[in-house]
């Protein structure tokens, strides 16, 4: 007879408790990888402007100190990355203090409507630079939204600035918001951009992936906005989804629920059976 394997017990059931550790085994692995891969990401991000300017600084003050025209063409771009270091720097920051109270559910109604009206504003001038047009769509009387203003303001000012950023250029980018099924409400932020292949949609949310790294640099992106996002969308009990179509653009729909969905919730958590 085949010996059992070790860890059954005599009477030859499963043996529950080998299963689980290993378990725990494969998932603490997979955490530490996840925090190595991570640090690694950071250094190179952040060595990338790093060595820009330490190469332009002894530029200037070698071959190029004498040429006023070098020098200022050399300080605007070590300018461009130093605020690179500082937005990667600030992304870092808010992504560690969300992810530090992504469980406590934030509590204040938030109107969101004022609060599109203020990012769309905020972003105008950005917009017309990339020459896209901001369109807006919502009802007059839509309820607030239980949360945090501020981190939906990101959510949101992410999703707008990568529309304008990745959208098509002399074509519109549409905020959309509609109620769905009474108890929640639906934001849509739709561009007309190239769309996103299928297969990297699953993965736009982790942190520093993205579709065409030079072209984010390019367009001065960190590669953590979505994973903000994600985080942030979580801590909001709502949901985040990505539908995208080749040539014809991207929409990017965050659902939230509604205040008085969970004040019905909790009524009816109170009624007597
Ligand atoms: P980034 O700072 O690079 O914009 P994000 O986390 O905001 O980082 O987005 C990750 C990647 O997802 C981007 O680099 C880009 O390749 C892709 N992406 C995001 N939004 C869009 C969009 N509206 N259209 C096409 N690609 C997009």
């Amino acid at each position: 007879p085949v010996a059992p394997p070790p860890g059954t017990p005599p009477d030859g059931r499963d043996a529950p408790v080998v299963l689980v550790d290993m378990q725990d085994v494969t998932a603490l692995r997979r955490s530490e990888q996840m925090r190595v891969d991570f640090v690694a990401n950071v250094s190179h991000e952040l060595r990338t402007p790093l060595t820009s300017l330490s190469g332009f600084i002894e530029t200037l003050r070698g071959p190029a100190r004498d040429d006023a025209q070098a020098r200022d063409h050399f300080l605007a771009i070590m300018q461009e990355q130093s605020e690179r270091m500082f937005r990667l720097i600030n992304d870092l920051l808010s992504l560690s203090r969300i992810e530090l109270d992504e469980h406590s559910r934030p509590q204040k109604e938030v109107d969101l409507t004022d609060l599109l009206r203020r990012l769309i504003e905020m972003l105008a001038l950005k917009a017309k630079q990339a020459n896209v047009r901001v369109e807006s769509d919502w009802p007059d009387d839509l309820p607030p939204v239980r949360g945090d203003a501020d981190q939906l303001f990101q959510v949101f000012q992410n999703l707008l600035d990568n529309a304008i950023k990745y959208g098509a250029k002399g074509e519109r980018v549409l905020v959309r918001v509609s109620r769905k099924e009474r108890r929640r409400v639906s934001v849509d932020i739709v561009d007309f951009g190239p769309g996103i292949p299928r297969e990297h949609i699953p993965r736009l949310t982790e942190r520093f992936y993205r579709v065409d790294a030079a072209r984010s640099r390019e367009l001065g992106g960190t590669g953590l906005g979505l994973a903000i996002v994600k985080h942030i969308v979580n801590r909001h009990r709502g949901r985040l989804n990505v539908t995208s179509e080749i040539g014809r653009g991207s929409t990017f729909s965050v659902t939230l629920p509604l205040i008085e969905s969970i004040q019905e919730s909790q009524d009816s958590a109170e009624m007597p059976a």
